[in-house]
C-alpha cells in the first residue's frame, strides 16, 4: 500500500493535496479494519493490573510494558523498555528520516487502584458491551494510548513525512518519579519538535475539548502524637491533648471551609488574574454547571455561576483535606482519647505557583500554629500552560474538528501530569493536548469505560494531527512552566 501511493503522488504535480487526498481517501475503512485489533489489544493491557501505587503488583508491572512492547512491534513500530529505576518507560515508534520533524506522544500505561465496593463487574476483567469497552485502565489511559499507536501506523504507512515516538509512562499515577531519569536513559530517542499527550478529559461527549493548561499540586501529610497509647476521657479528660482536635484547628486555620479560599498567609502572593483570552475561551468552551455537576454526581456545590465554576477549576489553587485518620471508627461512640491524627492534604496550583516555595510556607505555617504537628511532603507536581496562539494549537484544533466534526473549545485542566513539565523543560518544546476521555468514562472512579466513538474519532484526529504537524516548520512554539 504504501509504495503504490508512492507511485501516485510522483506523477501528481500537486504533491500536497494529493498527499492528503490519499492520506485521508482509505481512513475510514483503515479505522473500522482496525476495530477488531484494537479491542484484542486493549484487552489484553486491560487484563494486566498495572497499579503503580501497589508494590503487591510489581511483575504486573513489568509483564505490562512487555506487552506494551508487543503490541507496537506487531504493528510494525520499534520498541523497547527502558529502565529507569523504578517502573520502566515504553519507548517507540517510527523514526524514518532525521529530516522530517518529530512528535512525541505520551500516555501512561499504569492505572488507578480499583478497590471501590461500586464496580459492578471485575475492574480487571476486560468487557465489550457494544460500543463499551469495561474495565480498570481502559480510558485512563490505555484506550487512548492504543487509538494515538493506530492513527500513527496509518500516518507512517501512508506517507506522512514526520517522525513519530511514543513514551508509555508506568508511574504516571505516582507522580512520574523517575519519569525524567528514564528519559535520559532513553537511546535513540529524538529531541522532539513537539509533544502531544493524549489523558486529558473532555467537557461533555459531543463535544472535544482540549486543554492548554494543568494544575499543578503539591500533597502533604500532617501527623500529630500526643501519647503512646488511647487513654480513657474519664481519667484522662481535660488534661490530655486531643490530637484530632488539635488537628482539625490546624486544617480549619489553612482553608475557609465554606468559600474554598485558602488561608495561608502569603499562598496567593504569585497568582495572576485569568487573563482576557483565556476568560474568552472558558466562555466559548459550552461548560454547563449542570452538566458537570451530573457528571461527577455533585449534590451541592460552593458555586454555581458558570464563570466562577470555570475559573476555580481551571485557574484557581485549592486546599483540600482528602483523609483524616486516627480514633476511634467502629459502631457507637468510645469515650477513648486517641494517641495519633493524621491528615491527609493536598494543594492545586496554578501558574506561578513554586509547589516547592508553597510548600515551605504551608509548613511553617502549620508550625506557628501548632509545633508538634509533623508536616511531610507527598509528592510535588508544577503547573503548565502552552501557548494558545501557535501552529501545534491551530493543528489540534484542526485535528478534533476532523475527527469528531466539531470544533473543540480551549479549556485547562484542574488536575495535574507531572511528564508534562519534565517534557517542555527537557526538550523546550510545545506540549499540546489531545485527550479522548468523557466524563462519564469514571476516571480514577469505579466502572471505568471506554468506547468506540472516542476511539474511532480519536484515530481520525490523531491521524490529522500527525498530518497537520508535519508540516510546521521552522522554530517551535514557545510554552510556558511555573
Ligand atoms: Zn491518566
Amino acid at each position: 500500500m504504501f509504495a503504490q501511493f508512492r507511485a501516485d503522488t510522483q506523477v501528481c504535480p500537486y504533491i500536497g493535496q494529493s498527499l492528503r487526498m490519499s492520506l485521508y481517501d482509505s481512513l475510514d475503512r483503515y479505522v473500522e479494519e482496525s476495530r477488531p485489533r484494537f479491542e484484542e489489544w486493549l484487552g489484553r493491557l486491560v487484563e494486566i493490573p498495572t497499579v503503580s501505587m501497589d508494590p503487591a503488583r510489581r511483575n504486573d508491572m513489568w509483564r505490562g510494558a512487555e506487552v506494551a512492547v508487543g503490541c507496537l512491534t506487531s504493528l510494525g513500530a520499534q520498541a523497547t523498555i527502558v529502565e529507569t529505576g523504578g517502573y520502566p518507560l515504553v519507548v517507540g515508534g517510527w523514526t524514518q528520516d532525521p529530516a522530517w520533524p518529530t512528535v512525541t506522544v505520551y500516555n501512561h500505561l499504569d492505572v488507578q487502584p480499583a478497590m471501590e465496593p461500586e464496580w459492578t463487574r471485575e475492574p480487571f476483567k476486560f468487557t465489550v458491551e457494544g460500543e463499551h469497552y469495561h474495565g480498570r485502565g481502559a480510558t485512563d489511559d490505555k484506550g487512548p494510548a492504543l487509538t494515538a499507536l493506530l492513527a500513527a501506523r496509518y500516518a507512517a504507512e501512508h506517507g506522512v513525512r514526520l517522525n513519530i515516538q511514543f513514551v508509555w509512562e508506568l508511574e504516571e499515577e505516582i507522580g512520574s518519579p523517575h519519569f525524567a531519569e528514564g528519559l535520559a536513559k532513553a537511546m535513540n530517542f529524538r529531541k522532539p519538535d513537539s509533544v502531544v499527550v493524549s489523558d486529558t478529559i473532555w467537557l461533555a461527549g459531543g463535544r472535544p475539548a482540549a486543554p492548554y493548561g494543568l494544575r499543578g499540586n503539591l500533597a502533604a501529610r500532617l501527623i500529630l502524637e500526643t501519647a503512646r497509647r488511647e487513654a480513657h476521657s474519664g481519667l484522662t479528660g481535660g488534661v490530655a491533648r486531643n490530637p484530632l482536635t488539635e488537628l482539625a484547628a490546624v486544617l480549619a486555620a489553612c482553608v475557609d471551609a465554606k468559600t474554598g479560599r485558602v488561608t495561608i498567609p502569603g499562598f496567593y502572593k504569585s497568582v495572576r488574574p485569568l487573563g482576557k483570552t483565556d476568560r474568552a475561551q472558558f466562555l466559548r468552551s459550552g461548560f454547563q454547571v449542570k452538566t458537570f455537576a451530573a457528571a461527577h454526581q455533585l449534590t451541592k456545590l460552593r458555586v454555581r455561576d458558570r464563570m466562577e465554576v470555570m475559573k476555580r477549576l481551571w485557574a484557581e489553587p485549592t486546599f483540600e483535606v482528602h483523609g483524616f485518620v486516627g480514633g476511634y471508627t467502629g459502631p457507637g461512640v468510645k469515650t477513648s482519647i486517641p494517641p495519633r491524627a493524621e491528615a491527609k492534604v493536598s494543594m492545586r496550583l496554578v501558574p506561578a505557583q513554586d509547589p516547592a516555595a508553597i510548600f515551605r510556607i504551608f509548613r511553617a505555617y502549620v508550625r506557628k500554629l501548632n509545633p508538634d504537628v509533623h508536616v511531610e511532603a507527598h509528592g510535588m507536581l508544577r503547573p503548565y500552560v502552552a501557548d494558545l496562539g501557535g501552529p501545534y494549537a491551530g493543528a489540534v484544533l484542526k485535528a478534533l474538528r476532523f475527527g469528531f466534526g466539531k470544533e473543540p473549545a480551549f479549556i485547562r485542566e484542574g488536575g495535574s501530569i507531572g511528564a508534562v513539565v519534565t517534557m517542555a523543560k527537557r526538550w523546550k518544546a510545545p506540549v499540546m493536548f489531545l485527550g479522548l476521555s468523557l466524563p462519564e468514562h469514571g476516571y480514577h472512579a469505579p466502572n471505568e469505560r471506554f468506547d468506540w466513538g472516542q476511539a474511532s474519532g480519536g484515530m481520525k484526529a490523531f491521524v490529522a494531527y500527525f498530518d497537520e504537524v508535519s508540516r510546521i516548520t521552522g522554530k517551535t512554539q514557545g510554552s510556558r512552566t511555573a
